[in-house]
């Protein structure tokens, strides 16, 4: 199985080099291009433009700027490829020579810098070039490949959306969902962890209402900076003494807003909470918790109304199935060589390809692709020092090296979807040689 997936793949990745160029060039002028959540229509019409070119039926617009392209080649199971397009409200600070400069309008209609901070311009310009070399060896193989490129996944929402809007009943239903992040591991490496590799994030806005007045007559007012910092106070004592020693949760109190001048009791206060667990019924737990220390404050307050409490994102945990990722991994040592391969440890960061899986009943793998320069990463580890010295994603200072990143990253989407997909019953040529 493995020899076979290396030939196919030699195969359909034999014109890879000749192509990198233009993909470098697609990739500097993303990275230079960066879009927020939903706003990525420069993005998505470069991934119509490049996804047409390769011959694939391509459909836009789904939950807004989502993007499809269907490759369908003989009978054989369906592989859906994903990628996220979006960028953050980041400032960049990387000094690359293309760097984005300039500023957009936020959600809340404020301007902020944008950059690239998490990578997803790696993540689009693998998935285009692993989507052209698979069509170019498209008679080594059989089955049909979906190649997604999904709206903001940064505030959990793009996946959803795009499933909402009916993606499901425009392409074919996949049988497995693959899927990479760039990371600040080695680039050239692939890191995987199987089962659960990344926890459930759950986001909210809690606001508190008081009664204001004047601040020098606390007893006619119902003051909601105290209940608020007596609930932050609260919330603390969640993973302290709600849960196990040997679960885990987290639970951060993200802003804490309310007044605005000393002389003046407010009437409400507004708190965030983030949320993350990698257990559905620990995570039921805390959620739970969590609405019933608000309201108790609330009501220890005298607060004149029930605290208002709205999700603002929920990121289901990523669960990669064992025996996908095993098979998949077999394919990537064979390939790339063993020694690109690490175990990594399940994350506490959250992501949204979870949805394609589960809302299609279908199996995820879902890696880390290594993006930092070798000897730098190296050094930094052998002296302990790759969290302090190493920039994390969302870091303005997180650069990925082109190469050998993106021919990795092209390299392993392009492995990982052969694995997948038939052999025809009669092959034509043989692919090693091409
Ligand atoms: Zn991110
Ligand atoms: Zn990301």
């Amino acid at each position: 199985m493995d020899e076979r997936t290396t030939a196919v793949a030699t195969g359909c990745l034999r014109s890879l080099d000749s192509r990198m160029p233009e993909l470098e060039a697609l990739y500097e002028d993303l990275h230079r291009h960066p879009e927020l959540g939903f706003a990525e229509t420069r993005t998505a019409a470069a991934c119509q433009r490049w996804l047409r070119g390769a011959g694939y039926e391509v459909t836009g617009g789904f939950g807004g700027t989502g993007v499809a392209g269907v490759l369908r080649n003989g009978d054989g199971p369906t592989v859906l490829l994903r990628a996220d397009m979006d960028a953050l409200p980041v400032a960049e600070a990387t000094g690359l020579p293309y760097a984005a400069t300039g500023a957009q309008r936020g959600s809340d209609g404020r301007e902020v810098s944008v950059m690239h901070a998490c990578g997803h311009d790696v993540h689009v310009t693998c998935l285009l070039g692993a989507a052209e070399s698979l069509a170019a060896g498209r008679q080594w193989w059989r089955g049909t490949v979906v190649a997604v490129c999904q709206p903001n996944e940064e505030e959990g929402k793009g996946a959803a959306a795009m499933l909402d809007d009916g993606l499901y009943a425009h392409v074919p239903v996949p049988d497995v969902v693959l899927g990479q992040h760039v990371s600040s591991f080695p680039a050239g490496v692939l890191a995987y962890r199987e089962g659960l590799a990344m926890a459930a994030a759950d986001s909210f806005r809690i606001t508190m209402y008081g009664s204001g007045g004047h601040g020098s007559r606390p007893e006619s007012t119902v003051d909601p900076v105290v209940m608020a910092a007596a609930l932050v106070q609260r919330l603390q004592g969640i993973v302290a003494r709600e849960v196990a020693p040997g679960e885990q949760a987290v639970v951060t109190v993200g802003s804490l807003r309310a007044g605005e001048a000393p002389n003046v009791i407010a009437d409400h206060a507004v708190l965030t909470v983030n949320v993350r667990t990698f257990d559905d019924a620990v995570r039921e737990r805390v959620l739970a918790a969590i609405g019933r220390m608000a309201r108790a404050e609330a009501t220890a307050s005298s607060s004149p109304r029930e605290p208002e409490i709205v999700r603002l994102s929920e990121f289901p945990s990523t669960v990669n199935d064992e025996a996908t990722a095993t098979a998949v991994n077999s394919a990537f040592g064979a390939y790339l060589g063993q020694e690109r391969l690490m175990a990594a440890p399940a994350t506490y960061g959250s992501e949204d390809v979870g949805w394609f899986a589960t809302r299609a009943g279908a199996p995820l793998y879902y890696w880390w692709l290594g993006g930092w320069e070798p000897d730098e990463y190296r050094a930094a580890a052998a002296e302990g020092r790759v969290d302090a010295d190493i920039p994390s994603n969302h870091s303005p200072r997180f650069a990925p090296v082109k190469q050998p990143t993106l021919t990795a990253g092209v390299q392993a989407l392009v492995v990982a979807a052969l694995d997948r997909l038939a052999t025809p019953a009669q092959a034509t040529g043989e692919p090693g040689t091409g």
